[in-house]
């Protein structure tokens, strides 16, 4: 109930295969398949399972220790599937690509190159190397650079596997010394709502509202406008370097602008005794319900899960939890009341149809979370709420930081050159 967890990190990665033999990787994919489809008949033939890695060794067309942990994978999903009697068997008889797994400084390899990028080399079949250059988030990269260099770090496993047609790389990386607390030990939860021009946080505990704190962004909002005008512009004539050129540029700008306000939201987490960090799954409502307009456009305008993301994986640093709950009716839901309606939200103004609650919508929002995340994963009582605070509103600048302290955990380090691309290039 209270075991904490090692932090573990799965680093994605786009595989620049520089080699010229990316068909050797696509062909020890497909020997992957028959690696996993052979072990899954095996098992279900009921040969002995520890009889079953050298069996499947002997035929494969792959380094030995990958070929190990392919048919470990396999039997893991065997095993998943006596379990939970409701996952199906899993099927043999598949065919295309599946995930070459490989064990670090056996079957792949990564090195530092001059530029300061990370090279990768992949022992695809036995002798023969997928030599190539990971891109991808800078998150992601700096974690694996600071992995390099601390003993803090483990890296362990990859899986280099085809994606929409893409090799990509996935990374496993342990940290040895800091663990993040079991979120359902948490005497605080945060409900953090995420919005095109804002984030609204709430904390609650058993006493009822700790705190609550609206940081604005317009300039977030404001950049992506312009960009998107710019970039309209240069395509109309043709300019499609510049097009790309503006867009990279975008990307970093907003990258940078929501690693700051991630770095905010989990400093201001961590004045509170014990807290959890609970987001809206997003992921989950595009198969959904009509969400109504407000969802939708929050879904394109702004890379959210990116925001979700650095912020959980910023708090994992400081042990901190997170967990998701379904973005059902968090904005419709009278925090005081719980009384839930669409016509009680007016863009930023709610109004409550049924007690004539008032407040800023997205505020009541963040409660709304807060209130699922401690009856998804707590075992202590949603505390009543007879009133809100009033919302307090920060407001972050171009320049930076107006009163926002710096995460400077000596973990970080690598991590806090973040600001390192300049925004303003
Ligand atoms: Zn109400």
């Amino acid at each position: 109930m209270t075991d904490s967890q090692a932090l573990v990190k799965t680093l994605d990665f786009q595989l620049d295969i520089q080699s010229d033999n990316e068909s050797l990787l696509r062909d020890a994919c497909l020997e992957s398949r028959s690696v996993y489809n052979e072990t899954i008949r095996l098992a279900k033939q009921g040969v002995d399972w520890d009889a079953i890695p050298d069996r499947v060794a002997d035929d494969a067309n792959l380094v030995k220790n990958t070929t190990q942990r392919v048919v470990a994978k396999a039997l893991g999903a065997m095993e998943n599937h006596y379990e939970y009697d409701d996952f199906g068997q899993p099927s043999h008889t598949k065919d295309g690509a599946y995930p070459l797994r490989a064990n670090y400084e056996e079957g792949y390899n990564l090195s530092l190159t001059d530029d300061g990028d990370v090279a990768v080399r992949i022992s695809a079949k036995p002798y023969k190397h997928v030599k190539g250059v990971l891109q991808g988030d800078d998150a992601h990269l700096d974690i694996l650079k600071t992995a390099f260099e601390s003993d803090e770090w483990n890296i362990g496993t990859a899986e280099a596997l085809f994606h929409n047609g893409n090799a990509e790389l996935h990374v496993n990386v342990t940290n040895t010394e800091q663990t993040v607390r079991d979120k359902q030990d948490s005497r605080t939860v945060v409900g953090v709502d995420v919005n095109e021009d804002n984030v609204a946080l709430t904390a609650l505990s058993e006493d009822g509202v700790e705190d609550t704190l609206v940081i604005d962004f317009p300039e977030i909002k404001f950049e992506r406008h312009r960009y998107f005008t710019m970039r309209k512009r240069v395509q109309n004539v043709g300019k499609e370097s510049i097009h790309d050129t503006l867009e990279g540029r975008e990307e970093r700008f907003v990258r940078d602008r929501l690693h700051k306000v991630s770095r905010h939201i989990v400093e201001w987490c961590r004045q509170f005794e014990k807290p959890c960090i609970v987001f809206e799954d997003l992921k989950e409502m595009r198969d959904s319900i009509d969400y109504g307009t407000r969802m939708n456009r929050r879904l394109h305008h702004l890379p959210f899960r990116a925001l979700q993301y650095y912020t959980s994986y910023k708090a994992s640093f400081e042990g901190i939890p997170t967990a998701w709950i379904n973005p059902e009716y968090t904005s419709q839901r009278c925090p005081i009341c719980g009384y839930t309606e669409r016509a009680n939200r007016n863009k930023k103004r709610f109004r409550c149809r049924s007690c004539g609650h008032q407040d800023h919508s997205d505020c009541g929002a963040s409660v709304n979370i807060a209130v699922k995340g401690i009856e998804n994963h707590q075992d202590w009582n949603v505390p009543a709420l007879n009133s809100l605070p009033t919302v307090r509103k920060v407001r972050r600048q171009a320049s930076g930081a107006v009163d926002a302290p710096t995460v400077t955990h000596p973990t970080v380090r690598g991590y806090q050159a973040d600001g390192r691309v300049g925004v303003s290039d």
